[in-house]
Parts: structure tokens; C-alpha cells; sequence
């Protein structure tokens, strides 16, 4: 069984250590860089990405997830999402670069802060419909060469992966579906 932390300095970590249970692995919380040692993958979870940039620079765990992102899968929601990606925008802001798309921050304006939608899978993760929960999500803008979209919303990319990495700007763990998860599990190891 494969043992996958969720970076828990701040946001919904909980929610996606019970997601990550229910899709067959052991789910344990990371807060140092010891603890990031003893993982197989991490989930950076949704949350304030400034917040947790602060954190993680408080930490000292910024050059390490960096690193550890360089041979191990992570998986980064809507905040950690904006962690992972190499440009961020909307304030700019400082990231891991560790998969080459472009997000936007809080993109879909304050109207509309949160929503449910339903969007369609690639038929190479299943197909059918998902789905997706968005809370003050980026869109991302720029996708780079080697970056498969595997769910799109509205036109936009909501779910992409580069090599080891998932990437989705919605909160899977806050639905009962656990394919996105599952995916993540099945990825790159
Ligand atoms: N709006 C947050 C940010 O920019 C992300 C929101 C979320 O993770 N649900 O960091």
C-alpha cells in the first residue's frame, strides 16, 4: 500500500487524507521535512496559497518539497494547485515550478466565488461525467508542451498532469467520487 502525505501547515488536509484512505492508500500528515522523507507522494490541499507559501518558508520546507517533487508524485488542489505551478499570476507570486502551466488566482471574479459543475473525464481516465467544486479557484491560463489535459470546464483546463504531477483547480476530495484520487495513486510509481 502506498503511504501519501497531505501537506497539513494549513487548509483542508483532513478531507483529503479520508479521500486518499477511501482510495486505497495510507494517508499520513506532513509537517516537517523528516516526514516528507517517509512518503511516497503529497498532496499540497486547497487553502490560502500565500498562507502556505509564508509556512512553508517558515518551515524550511520550500527547497524541500522542491526537491522531493524533482522524484515523487504530488498532487496539488486549487491552492496547492497555485504551488505547483511555474507562472502565477493575479498577484504574482512565488511557486515550486514543478509543473509548466500558468494560473491565475481567484479567476472567476468575487460574484462567484464557489460553485458545483459537472465536467466530462477524458475517456483515458474513464470518461464519463465528475463532479468538480470550485472555492475561489485559478484558472489556468498556460498550458506547456508535455502537459495533458484531462478535464476541462467552461474551456479551461481543470484537471491537468505532467509526468508524476496531477494538478486540478477543485476540490475532488470534497466530492464522494474518488476517481481523481485513484488516478493519483496509479501515477508515476
Ligand atoms: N484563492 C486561494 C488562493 O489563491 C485558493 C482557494 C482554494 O484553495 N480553495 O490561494
Amino acid at each position: 500500500m502506498k503511504r501519501i502525505g497531505v501537506l497539513a501547515l494549513q487548509g483542508d488536509f483532513e478531507a483529503h487524507r479520508k479521500a486518499l484512505e477511501e482510495a486505497g492508500a495510507e494517508a499520513v500528515e506532513v509537517r516537517t521535512a523528516e516526514e516528507l522523507e517517509r512518503v511516497d507522494g503529497l498532496v499540497i490541499p486547497g487553502g490560502e496559497s500565500t498562507t502556505m507559501l509564508k509556512l512553508l518558508r517558515l518551515e524550511g520546507l520550500f527547497e524541500p518539497l522542491r526537491a522531493f517533487g524533482e522524484r515523487r508524485p504530488i498532487f496539488g488542489t486549487c491552492a496547492g494547485a497555485i504551488l505547483l505551478a511555474r507562472d502565477v499570476a493575479n498577484p504574482p507570486q512565488e511557486s515550486l515550478g514543478l509543473v509548466d502551466i500558468g494560473v491565475e488566482r481567484n479567476a472567476y471574479g468575487r460574484q462567484v466565488d464557489s460553485r458545483v459543475a459537472r465536467v466530462p473525464l477524458a475517456e483515458e481516465n474513464g470518461g464519463g461525467e465528475m463532479e468538480a467544486v470550485f472555492i475561489r479557484a485559478p484558472i489556468i491560463r498556460r498550458v506547456g508542451e508535455g502537459v495533458r489535459v484531462l478535464a476541462r470546464y467552461n474551456g479551461d483546463p481543470v484537471l491537468v498532469a505532467q509526468g508524476r504531477h496531477l494538478v486540478a483547480t477543485f476540490h475532488p476530495e470534497l466530492s464522494r467520487d474518488r476517481r481523481v484520487h485513484q488516478l493519483f495513486l496509479g501515477n508515476g510509481q
